[in-house]
This record gives structure tokens, sequence and C-alpha cells, in this order.
């Protein structure tokens, strides 16, 4: 239990373009705090300008957030309240804060996140993609070879995948996109959300890979992408149609090789169907 003496801790949202987006109790909780923690203190007193919010303002961004965690949980020991606040969007989403609110909950003291903007849900919700289950992946890896290589990891997941990117990537990672799961699964890239240039693209992976490449407009600016996740194919479900191509082909071939050739021509994977063809072995 937090002592009540204490202060709280305040995590706010902020727009993530259009300024509107800011909640009433956002505001609220800026002006009644004794200080606000920013990611950036000239681009947040900007927002605070905006809003009339005239407050303490103290940047607390990810290479000082660890020195500043002993110091701000002082101040809230102290009886101050803080209100934690990133450049847009949700703190701690793909933003600074973890630290902080990790050693606050571990020192019982008192943490209050309220909802706000996030890209991953407005995205999201006006994608027109299965939104029943998701998986947030954040940024894909700078390099070409790591990033095949994290989304090679994803080729089974069936949720739906959401990474947010940068205008510097888009181009190549669209076609690692299309390297590691082929042209046709869905994909959703969304970008400029809630500000004036607001694209939702959709379509196959080539699809989307083509509008992005015939117009370089569709490069720039912050985006989020969204793929859709693995369907389990029929064969999956009941591989006996591949089983019954793999004892053809054992007749000729040793078992890897059948395995190999039959998933192939199966669309399934080899090690299933490997796995598969000893169990029935062994049974
Ligand atoms: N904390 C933020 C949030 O709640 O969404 C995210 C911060 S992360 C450093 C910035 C990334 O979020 C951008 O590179 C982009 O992928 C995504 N993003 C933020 N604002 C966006 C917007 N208006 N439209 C599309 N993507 C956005």
């Amino acid at each position: 239990m937090a002592d009540a003496s204490c202060g709280t801790l305040y995590i706010v949202p902020t727009p993530i373009g259009n300024l509107a987006d800011i909640s009433e109790r956002a505001i609220a909780v800026l002006r009644e705090v004794q200080a606000i923690a920013a990611e950036d203190t000239r681009h947040s007193g900007q927002l605070l300008q905006h809003l009339g919010v005239r407050n303490e303002l103290f940047a607390l961004h990810e290479h000082n957030e660890r020195q500043r965690v002993e110091a701000v949980m002082a101040r809230l020991r102290s009886g101050d309240s803080i209100a934690l606040i990133s450049d847009a969007g949700t703190p701690l989403i793909s933003d600074p804060g973890y630290v902080l609110v990790q050693q606050c909950r571990a020192a019982g003291l008192k943490v209050v996140a309220l909802p706000g903007p996030c890209a991953i849900t407005t995205a999201l919700s006006g994608a027109g993609l299965p939104t029943d289950r998701f998986s947030f992946e954040g940024f894909l890896p700078a390099k070409g070879q790591q990033r095949r290589k994290v989304l090679q990891a994803l080729i089974s997941e069936p949720r739906t995948m959401v990474f947010y990117e940068s205008p510097h990537r888009i181009v190549d990672s669209l076609a690692d996109l299309l390297t590691v799961f082929g042209a046709e699964r869905q994909l959703v890239l969304a970008r400029e959300l809630t500000k004036q240039f607001e694209t939702y693209l959709s379509g196959s992976i080539a699809e989307v890979q083509q509008l992005v490449l015939a117009d370089s407009n569709q490069q720039r600016g912050e985006m989020v992408l969204m793929l859709a996740g693995a369907v389990p194919s029929s064969d999956d479900d009941d591989p006996t149609a591949a089983m019954a191509t793999l004892n053809l082909l054992r007749k000729e071939l040793p078992l890897k090789k059948a395995a190999a050739l039959a998933a192939e021509i199966h669309g399934l994977r080899k090690n299933t169907l490997y796995q598969l063809a000893l169990d029935a072995d062994n049974a």
C-alpha cells in the first residue's frame, strides 16, 4: 500500500498528432502535479504552452532515466506528485518510463496511468484486420539480416502483428516482409494518424509495396505496419493428403528427403511431416 503522505506518479498520454486529442483529465493532472517529467522538455514545452499549463518541467529520457529515478522517487516520497509524458502518445509504449514505473511499484509508491492516444490502438482500430488478438512487435531492427531473422521467427504467428516503422526504412522493410511472408499476406500501412495527411494503405504485401514505391509521399511521416496473422492451411489441420504423398515418395527415397518434398508440395513444414511419419512408424 502506498503511504498517503507520498505523492503520485501519473502516466499521462499526449496527442500523436491532433492536439485536440488530449483528455480533460490529462490537462487537469498536468496542471495539478508539482512537476512534469518529459522526454524532450523543448518539445513538450510547446504542448504545455498550447494547453496553458505552466509547470516545472524536467527531462527524463532513455539516456538519463536510470540516474533520474532515485531523484523522482525522493520527490514522490516528499509528497510531490509528478506526471510523466513522452514526445507523443502513451509513455512506456516504445518510449521511456519503464524503469521509473517498475521501481515506483517495487517501492510501493502510487502509480496512476491515464488512458489516451496511442498509435497502436489508433492504427489497429481503423485497419480492418482482426483485433481480437494482436501482437505488438515494436520497431523492427534497422539492419536487413536481423530484420529478416525477426520476421522469420513470426512466420507462424496467428495474431495480427503490429510494428512501428521509420520512414527511412519502410521501403527495405516492405521488401523483407515480401521475402519472408510472400506476396499474398494482408498488410495495412497506417500513416500520419490523426494528422492532415492520415492514410491507410491496405491489400496484399505486394500491393502495398507497389503503392509505396509508386508514390514517395507514402514513404514519409510516422507510420505503423499491421500484418495479418498466419491462417493455418487446411493441410495443417488434416495432413492426410501430405502423408499419402510422403508414403508414396518413401518407396523411392529416404524418409527425410520424402518428408521435405511432400512438405513442399503441400505447403507444410518438413519437420512437422517428418515427425508425423516417425510417430506413425512408432505407433
Ligand atoms: N508512445 C507512442 C505511442 O503511444 O504510440 C509511440 C512512440 S514511438 C517512439 C514513435 C512511433 O510511433 C513512430 O515511429 C510511429 O511508428 C508511431 N507513431 C507515432 N505517432 C504516429 C502517428 N501519428 N501516425 C502513425 N504512427 C505513429
